[in-house]
């Protein structure tokens, strides 16, 4: 880093401190030529990630679409809303842990579905049905065959 006080480049780290939840890193630096001490931070930085769409438009991701649409899945369901907010987050994280630029919809709606289906089942059921392409009935059925079977496990 370039010494603020005498144009220096040359430094030594004398002290990291990493913030409570590790998103930033602050240093504390002395200049190796003129011995002052500055700070620099360091944080993560969020590419942007652009969502694919099926019609193969992009557009830049933006969690709040994905809190919509659980916000309207879950309507009228017992379901809190912080639930939704930590959903959204998880998913958020997956997203950018993929570290991919670009992710298509259908992905997106994956995570969202597979959530959903942890939290409510007709919340699932809601959001599958926008959000999967069923072309035919038949997948339907099945899609819908599944999810009985798996609420006879009782969960
Ligand atoms: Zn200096």
């Amino acid at each position: 880093m370039r010494c603020t006080f005498c144009g220096c480049f040359e430094d030594k780290v004398i002290d990291s401190r990493q913030n409570d939840d590790g998103t930033s890193i602050r240093r504390r630096r002395e200049c190796t030529k003129c011995g002052r001490r500055f700070t620099t931070y360091e944080v993560i930085e969020m590419t942007p990630i652009l969502v694919i769409k099926s019609n193969g438009a992009r557009q830049p991701f933006n969690s709040n679409k994905i809190k919509a649409g659980m916000i309207k899945a879950c309507e009228k369901r017992p379901v809190p809303a912080e639930k939704i907010d930590e959903a959204v987050s998880d998913i958020e994280k997956q997203i950018y842990n993929t570290m991919k630029m670009e992710i298509s919809a259908s992905e997106i709606g994956e995570m969202v579905m597979n959530k959903l289906k942890e939290m409510d089942n007709v919340a699932y059921i809601r959001f599958a049905s926008v959000y999967r392409d069923f072309t035919d009935a038949t997948s339907f059925t099945e899609f819908v065959a599944t999810l009985e079977e798996k609420g006879k496990g009782g969960k």
